[in-house]
């Protein structure tokens, strides 16, 4: 056989099983705040990338809370190389609320369950599988690929991807793209219809700070400057408020292809788009679109007052902002109207938003590879609504791209198992995910 047809080897499709399993058990909890230890599932990876002759660099700004980087180099010298990034960390789990226990990596009626099976565990089993089938193999990708499992993807990325980013660019030297989580994964939108989304942006961040500031006094008495008033009036106002649609391209071809499957008539490339209307015509495929034809912006956290009958002289809330590409200024103006001459506004934290380009030979070759393996598929591109550690890779010049194979049954909804309740992820899923990332990784 050609190369080019040979795909992972039976090994390969038994090790993404194990590999996916074993690092549910390792539990890497990241419970914000510094509360978490990535360095044994770190070492689990190491171990097996050096047996395969892939020399890991394991990497930590803060003890236990290790990043591991390694480089396989590829055949064209001149190609840009390939970033292929996972987190190791997980979010938390309630055993109580569970069918099997969250880090138990229990397999069963061909299924693997536990934290992480699709966030994701998962692609970090099916890259170690596909490089590991490589070595056996003796292939080489064309692009040198650099591959990077991180720490605290799930809380500020300080000791993952921020640190490498900050204090390791030189081991990501030439990388100009990259692929990691979040995409790829099927979506069933009606019975008979499987959708592909893979990401090619995400918005922003801007989670704020809002501080209210009155007059302090008895709360028998007439107060007209009161602190808590005046914040609940501006939280109010943040949290209904109807920002206007800004369409990027990302989300632009999006609608356009999903108008095309659905056969709606309606010009997605016309100035003045009736986008609510469009997504009412989509039924529930608009839920792949529709939280991001817009910023948005969510109250979260209130902190004022100690005592009932005393007014305070300050009341803070916090706002959980995101913002398109492009929309920055707009989202500060808005927030300077919403909040009113009594309330001071600063961002908490702060993130940029990303745009990858569709049209490009890397979101053909995506494209491709996902249908190869389900030419019944229909792969739309989308925007995220959140943020990856795409976001602190990109100030590396890198152009991420959310990639993460995975064909589910129609019954289990991806939407509902990230960070969720009874996270698992089939047997066949896995499969499918390793044929996807090795073709496309060879030929990348
Ligand atoms: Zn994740």
């Amino acid at each position: 056989m050609a190369e080019e047809v040979r795909g992972p080897d039976t090994t390969a499709l038994d090790e993404v099983v194990t590999f996916t399993s074993e690092l549910i058990r390792i539990d890497t909890t990241n419970r914000g705040g510094g509360d978490c230890r990535e360095r044994p599932a770190a070492e689990y990876v190491a171990e097996r990338l050096a047996a395969a002759g892939i020399e890991p660099t394991l990497l930590e700004r803060t003890p236990g809370r290790t990043n591991v980087v390694a480089r396989i180099p590829g055949t064209d010298p001149t190609a840009e190389a390939l970033l292929v990034h996972g987190h190791l960390d997980v979010v938390p789990a309630d055993p109580a609320e569970w069918t099997t226990h969250p880090f138990s990596g229990e397999i069963r009626d061909g299924v693997v369950w536990g934290r992480g099976a699709v966030d994701m565990k998962n692609m970090d089993a099916m890259v170690l599988a596909v490089v590991r089938s490589w070595a056996r193999q003796g292939i080489r990708p064309r692009r040198d690929i650099v591959l990077a499992y991180t720490a605290d993807e799930e809380a500020s990325a300080e000791d993952g991807s921020g640190f490498l980013a900050d204090r390791h660019a030189a081991l990501f030297e030439g990388c100009t793209e990259g692929i990691s989580e979040s995409g790829a994964f099927s979506f069933h939108p009606q019975p008979g219809t499987t959708l592909y989304p893979i990401a090619a942006g995400e918005r922003g961040t801007a989670w704020l700070k809002l501080t209210a500031h009155g007059r302090a006094g008895h709360g028998s008495k007439v107060n007209t400057a009161n602190a808590v008033t005046r914040l609940a009036d501006a939280v109010a106002r943040i949290g209904s408020h109807t920002w206007p649609v800004r369409l990027t391209a990302t989300v632009r071809a999006a609608l356009a292809e999903l108008a095309a499957l659905y056969a709606i008539d309606i010009d997605t490339r016309a100035p003045h788009l009736d986008v609510d209307l469009l997504l009412d015509k989509l039924g529930p495929a608009a839920a792949l679109v529709a939280p991001t034809v817009r910023n948005s912006s969510n109250p979260t956290m209130l902190d004022a007052g100690y005592k009932v009958n005393v007014i305070p002289g300050q009341a803070v809330a916090y706002i959980d902002g995101r913002t398109l590409p492009g929309t920055e200024e707009e989202f500060a103006a808005t927030m300077d109207e919403l909040t009113g001459p009594h309330v001071e506004w600063e961002f908490h934290h702060r993130e940029v938003a990303l745009e990858a380009p569709v049209d490009s030979p890397t979101f053909a070759k995506l494209r491709a590879a996902v249908e190869r393996f389900d030419p019944e598929g229909h792969v739309v591109p989308f925007t995220m609504s959140g943020g990856t550690d795409a976001k602190q890779f990109s100030r590396l010049g890198i152009t991420g791209y959310g990639f993460s194979p995975l064909r589910l049954p129609p019954d289990l909804d991806y939407g509902a198992l990230f960070h969720g309740v009874d996270e698992r992820v089939p047997v066949d899923a896995l499969h499918f995910g390793v044929r996807v990332l090795d073709h496309y990784l060879k030929s990348a």
